[in-house]
């Protein structure tokens, strides 16, 4: 059996997120629902454990560094290193019209906000993991992106949102090139349109397809790619 990891998601009691953690739990990981709510990561953990999944919950709000660091000190104090981390909390918050958002009507609050959550929360993450992974030799790490930040094939609606999985994209970038060596894998992915609060009811996507491929890239094996950007599990253009 291969070797398993401690895997932290971010965003993990719903959504996209808490299928991850119930795929990579499948697989043997143990994780660790990181959630802003710790009512919240409290069922979510409930509900994984009752399918014979081994995790455990803690509070982090990845908009602020001093959650981050209490939420990375305490997680691995109590279970040990992390070494999957999965960047999976967002928001979209576009308006009005949601997708229908247009950058005319955008405000700098939507910006800060959205780039807060989607882009400084990563990159905290990131911040706290990543010297331990490289000490270590050994990391996975996977940034919930999407197509809508795709620089080639950029289209209209939902500005700040789209800025803000471009700019994640950079982090990834940027992370792969400084993590420099050992066995670190550190990727972009897009779930696809996904049924959730997020995607919404009109998706065309389960959360089950929309975990496959970061769950795929959480676990690659020491041959695997990195410093890329997937979608189905196949490489896609920045
Ligand atoms: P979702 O259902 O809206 O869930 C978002 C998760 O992020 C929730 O657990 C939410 O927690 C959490 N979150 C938001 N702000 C947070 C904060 N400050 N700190 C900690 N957690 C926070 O979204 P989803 O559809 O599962 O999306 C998951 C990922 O896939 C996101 O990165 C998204 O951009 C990406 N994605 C989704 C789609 C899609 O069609 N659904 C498409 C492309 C990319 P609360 O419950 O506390 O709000």
């Amino acid at each position: 059996m291969p070797a398993t990891h401690l895997a932290l998601i971010t965003g993990a009691n719903r959504g996209i997120g808490l299928e991850i953690a119930r795929q990579l739990g499948g697989l043997g990981h143990r994780v660790v629902v990181a959630a802003r709510d710790g009512g919240k990561a409290e069922t979510a953990v409930a509900t994984l454990k009752a399918q014979g999944i081994d995790a455990a919950p803690v509070v982090l709000d990845v908009t602020s560094t001093a959650s981050v660091s209490a939420a990375i000190a305490q997680t691995e104090q109590q279970h040990g290193p992390v070494g999957i981390l999965v960047n999976n909390a967002a928001i979209l918050i576009d308006g009005p019209g949601g997708f229908d958002a247009r950058l005319f009507d955008m405000t700098d609050d939507t910006v800060r906000q959205t780039f807060e959550t989607n882009v400084l929360g990563p990159s905290r993450l990131i911040q706290a993991v990543l010297p331990g992974m490289i000490a270590r030799g050994y990391g996975r790490i996977v940034n919930m992106s999407s197509l809508a930040g795709q620089l080639t094939d950029m289209g209209g609606g939902f500005p700040a949102y789209r800025m803000s999985k471009a700019a994640l994209n950079a982090l990834t970038r940027i992370a792969t090139a400084e993590a420099g060596r050992g066995d670190i894998k550190i990727n972009s992915c897009s779930p696809g349109w996904v049924k959730t609060e997020m995607g919404g009811e009109g998706a065309n996507r389960t959360v089950e397809k929309g975990a496959e491929t970061p769950v795929w890239l959480a676990t690659l094996g020491p041959d695997g790619p990195t410093g890329g950007f997937f979608h189905d599990k196949t490489q896609v253009a920045w």
